[in-house]
């Protein structure tokens, strides 16, 4: 569809005038001043709690055990003392952590993260409206509108394109092209480089890693003109050699977009390259639990102000940042994230020598309750060794069955070895590694 008409549509379709509100709440907020932004998150704070109090027995229960009574917030310092919110904790108390208020509609979710941790979890309607609010008012910043054509090289757990009608219904009216970054062979990614010579996408979405393989094969073959916007990269930390060829390569800038599968959009970057903390996520970096100043590493752990069917308060999400203590240049007072540690997916390699991406087992495992936490290890293109730690014991054929899917991604010669650990230890500064390779990729 035309991107005109497509707008011009938009609000007479279901939800579009509550989505169009929010963009304009945020189109204003955006320029408030630190200290009024803290006043408007404390009030919500503050109402999330009670919310969660009243509604969600997980937080009641833990809230009554531990003499926290959410009258007793008057300050962000106050609500410092409240608890955390693991991935462990979901895993086991996931159906108390939903509200009880009658009528208030949820939908199932689940993620595999980047933190090998495959995690079940509860949004909410209101949920559809903020988080492409907060996505849409990224890319405005680099002159991206809504429908505007959108490439992703991304991963896909079946096809390499969309194939059956809906899908291609759906890739054609939303405007999406896809390049599966689990099958970056050459020859996909040469029928991807004359679609996209031909198609112009006005932005790609793109891990990071995949993203400099694609530059790669455009740089080698000396395409240069696919001519982006902007090139929004997710699910892991876009190093500065990979950051500089992309953009090089592609003529246009890279936006870091940090976001999780359970909360949507975190923090986007700006153009003058501040990853700015949107207004809804109360994000706190902690150090042996304590609240750490700007320019100090901790754990990531975030109140989402607008998902209330399941609260996530002081939810330690899995990765380690710092906070700039600086302003940004660009005049906006959210918050900056100086560094994201951590959000790093390696590349394995199938046995015909393509790359895949770590992701992929993202997204495989988390179709599996039984696994809490996984590992693959690669040590040459012949062999896969796969370490779980499982919820409940499972029977050979469940195995045989991650054994097939692995091999088809992979190719049926490699030899997968699944082996179930106690735990999977943590690296020095304390990450949960969910893949690790011994092969170097020349591309980054
Ligand atoms: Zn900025």
């Amino acid at each position: 569809m035309n991107p005109k008409i497509f707008r011009a549509l938009r609000p007479f379709w279901p939800g579009g005038r509550t989505l169009r509100s929010r963009q304009k709440e945020l189109e204003d907020s955006q320029w408030w001043s630190i200290d009024q932004l803290r006043t408007w998150q404390l009030e919500r704070l503050k109402k999330v709690v009670v919310y969660a109090y009243e509604h969600v027995p997980y937080y009641h229960e833990k809230y009554k055990r531990q003499g926290i009574h959410p009258q007793d917030i008057h300050s962000t310092k106050d609500f410092e003392s409240l608890p955390f919110l693991t991935r462990e904790d979901i895993q086991t108390h996931l159906p108390e952590l939903v509200t009880r208020e009658p009528g208030y509609k949820v939908v199932a979710g689940s993620t595999g993260g980047s933190t090998g941790v495959p995690l079940h979890f509860y949004t909410e309607h209101a949920f559809s409206y903020w988080d492409p609010a907060l996505e849409l008012r990224g890319r405005g910043w680099y002159g991206v509108k809504e429908a505007d054509k959108l490439a992703y090289v991304w991963g896909l757990k079946y096809d390499f394109q969309p194939i059956g009608l809906r899908a291609r219904l759906r890739a054609t009216l939303l405007q999406e092209r896809f390049l599966n970054a689990f099958h970056m062979t050459d020859e996909n990614m040469q029928l991807f480089t004359e679609m996209m010579v031909k198609w112009q996408p006005v932005m790609f979405r793109a891990y990071a890693s995949s993203l400099s393989q694609f530059a790669n094969y455009l740089k080698i073959h000396g395409i240069h003109n696919i001519r982006p916007k902007l090139i929004e990269t997710t699910a892991e930390k876009i190093s500065l050699p990979q950051r500089e060829m992309i953009e090089q390569v592609l003529g246009c800038k890279v936006a870091d977009w940090y976001s999780a599968r359970e909360m949507g959009t975190i923090a986007y970057q700006c153009p003058a390259g501040g990853l700015h903390v949107c207004e809804t996520r109360y994000l706190e970096i902690v150090a042996n639990d304590y609240v750490v100043e700007p320019g100090q590493m901790g754990e990531v752990v975030i109140t989402s102000l607008h998902q209330l069917g399941m609260p996530f308060i002081r939810y330690k999400i899995g990765d380690m940042a710092v906070y700039d203590g600086q302003p940004c240049s660009c005049g906006r007072g959210m918050p900056i994230i100086k560094e994201i540690i951590g959000r790093l997916h390696e590349f394995l390699v199938a046995t015909d020598g393509h790359f895949v991406h770590g992701g992929f087992f993202s997204l495989a495992f988390r179709h599996y309750p039984e696994i809490a936490k996984y590992q693959v290890y690669q040590s040459d293109v012949r062999h896969l060794e796969i370490r779980l730690v499982l919820n409940n014991a499972a029977k050979p054929k469940w195995f045989d069955e991650i054994i097939d899917e692995v091999k088809r991604i992979f190719g049926e010669d490699m030899q997968v070895a699944l082996n179930v650990v106690d735990h999977i230890p943590l690296t020095a500064a304390g990450k949960h590694l969910d893949v690790i390779s011994e092969i170097e990729p020349d591309f980054i």
